[in-house]
């Protein structure tokens, strides 16, 4: 999509805690570049004509556990390792929103393919592309690109998983060298790669956690064996031992000290070709279901008739149409420029990773005993998207990641409101000015009087019922941040039920704005009798979030927070349930 010229600066959900909609942040909604449609288009029938008949051999590959270096080549060769190298170094140069696009297209057809191309692409060689120098780029990429090099992230230990800031693979300066030694747990591409992007400890004055590039020649580094796992079987997962490694000083990665940052920008950045991913797996399950659904006779009708099953698949679409939004809105804000998304991105992670998750169950629900065979791919999509919610960052610490850092913006607003307060006597101007920004929000929150930035203006009129849900909702997430943080204070870091709340909160309103996004560009573009269906799933969706913003809202001080502590401590305790009818 071309940039547009907003400040790059500015957070559509930093500002949304705010109770400000930086409306021209998400709107209108993004598109892909048309030289990059022929590109797309390209490369997707390709994709078609060499995967589509692959069913058998995936599913052969997901029981042995293994996918066959024969197929490994062939993916080389269709330049399954280029999407977004340069195309001066032989890749394909895709933007984000057009890497997301292929990694959706890949998914359709295999979740193993899918990862062992999003694991060198979205997070094994992306510190290269975001930090790399001219030369180690000049060195790396046409590997890279070619498939002679396949990329690897290298941040998990077996005491580091979640708690990425504390592993104890270590650097130390030799001369020209740094020896890493160290070991890596559970790594993607492990068992295949050649260049792997490591976080170690440099202990330095600088910071604690260096990036560097490692290349298996370097000698020194092995990886152990295929791990035997409940999903992405076919995908390579090892551990990968770092014995003394001597690594260039040149193959810094960043900054020294830095690499905590860099690993957290990767994986901010990276989260669009999972984003994609899902949309694809939602997108077949779709198909199979409804196909499915339209076979199959029970009771002497199809049991497409069915409500619980029309029911299914309409949460379904529904689901689809959302998560696509907010990929293709997430991508969009990296291809413009927008530098701070971080919020954003992990809330696409987690809403997609959910409701590809539900709509799985769902659509092996709908398939019934067949669901449940190997001989069908239900059981295996449900076995590959599992992980998802786990890897990049688990969807429980994402929650916490999502709404601390909505609450740190609320706390510095109220930390400067007090602080002008302080000084009010010694600068009343200043005072003053401070104070009539922050209480001219209030008012217009609590009196429901909207502020230049309180409404989504630019959104289609015949959507205008939906959007006030949506409105309504930020200024009732902004009341509530303001609340739970003068509850809390700093203390809210330990309020994780609280947290989760307001963090589910803001995933359903920014899943809301990208939907109202996408349906109000597309009346404007095709109509309002061509965006009927659309305008249908706005009506489901925003009705949706309204139920379960309220239901969270009113838990904010009506819940039973302490009495379900009380009940995990005594489980925890006792590390058993203590009842029984005997
Ligand atoms: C198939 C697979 C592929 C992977 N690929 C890679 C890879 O390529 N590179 C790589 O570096 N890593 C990779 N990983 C590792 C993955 O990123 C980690 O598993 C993940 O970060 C979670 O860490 P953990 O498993 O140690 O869980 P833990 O951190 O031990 O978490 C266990 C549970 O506790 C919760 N929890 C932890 N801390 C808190 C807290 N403060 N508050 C509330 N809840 C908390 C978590 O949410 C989770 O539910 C992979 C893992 C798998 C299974």
């Amino acid at each position: 999509m071309e940039p547009n010229d907003n400040d790059k600066t500015l957070s559509f959900m930093r500002s949304l805690c705010l109770g400000e909609i930086e409306q021209d942040i998400i709107y209108p909604f993004p598109k892909v570049k048309n030289s990059e449609k022929e590109v797309l288009t390209g490369v997707f029938s390709t994709l078609e004509n060499w995967l589509k008949n692959k069913g058998g051999d995936f599913r052969k590959w997901d029981r042995a556990g293994e996918m066959p270096p024969e197929f490994l080549q062939e993916m080389r060769e269709m330049g399954m390792f280029s999407l977004i190298v340069p195309e001066e170094f032989g890749g394909l140069g895709l933007s984000t929103t057009g890497y997301s696009r292929t990694l959706q297209e890949l998914a359709r057809y295999d979740g193993s393919v899918a990862i062992t191309v999003g694991a060198h692409s979205s997070i094994g060689m992306r510190g290269l592309l975001l930090f790399g120098t001219p030369e180690q780029k000049q060195k790396y990429y046409s590997k890279l690109a070619s498939g002679e090099m396949i990329a690897a992230f290298c941040l998990t230990e077996p005491g580091a998983g979640s708690d990425a800031a504390s592993i104890k693979t270590k650097a130390v300066l030799e001369g020209d060298h740094w020896v890493i030694t160290g070991q890596k747990l559970w790594i993607t591409n492990g068992g295949i790669a050649d260049f792997f992007t490591v976080f170690a400890k440099t202990d330095g004055p600088e910071g604690q956690m260096t990036a560097f590039i490692v290349t298996r020649d370097l000698g020194g580094v092995s990886c152990g064996p295929h791990e035997d796992k409940m999903g992405l079987r076919a995908s390579s997962t090892t551990t990968v031992q770092l014995d003394q490694v001597r690594v260039p000083k040149e193959n810094v990665l960043g900054e020294i000290g830095k690499g905590f940052k860099v690993a957290m920008k990767i994986l901010n950045s990276g989260r669009s070709g999972l984003g994609g991913g899902c949309v694809g797996g939602m997108k077949q399950l779709i198909q199979m279901s409804t196909h499915q659904a339209n076979e199959r006779y029970q009771f002497g009708q199809k049991i497409a008739e069915y409500g619980l099953i029309k029911q299914k698949i309409g949460h379904m679409v529904v689901e689809c149409y959302a998560t696509e939004a907010v990929v293709s809105i997430v991508a969009g804000l990296v291809d413009q420029g927008y530098e701070d998304y971080a919020v954003e991105a992990a809330i696409s992670k987690v809403f997609g990773t959910e409701c590809l998750w539900r709509t799985a169950d769902e659509a092996l629900q709908i398939a019934g005993g067949n669901g449940y065979m190997c001989e069908f791919p239900y059981e295996r999509v449900l076995r590959d998207c599992r992980i998802n919610r786990i890897f990049e960052g688990t969807n429980d610490i994402l929650r916490l990641f999502i709404a601390l850092s909505a609450m740190n913006d609320v706390g510095t607003q109220l930390k400067e409101l007090a602080s002008s307060l302080k000084g009010i006597f010694n600068d009343p101007i200043k005072g003053f000015g401070l104070l009539s920004g922050y209480g001219q929000r209030k008012f217009s929150q609590v009196t429901g009087v909207k502020g230049a930035k309180g409404s989504f203006s630019q959104a289609h009129p015949k959507i205008r019922e939906q959007t006030m849900i949506f409105e309504e909702g930020v200024r009732d997430l902004a009341m509530a941040a303001d609340r739970i943080l003068r509850k809390h204070g700093k203390n809210i870091i330990g309020k994780q039920f609280a947290t989760k709340r307001l963090a589910d909160i803001m995933i359903d309103l920014f899943a809301l704005a990208c939907v109202i996004s996408r349906v109000s560009t597309s009346i404007y573009e095709k109509g309002e009798i061509a965006a009927e269906k659309e305008i249908e799933i706005l009506k489901v969706f925003s009705g949706q979030v309204r139920r379960r913003t309220k239901s969270n809202f009113g838990k904010i001080d009506d819940n039973d927070d302490e009495l379900i502590k009380s009940l995990a401590n005594h489980a925890l305790e006792g590390e058993k349930y203590s009842w029984d009818t005997l």
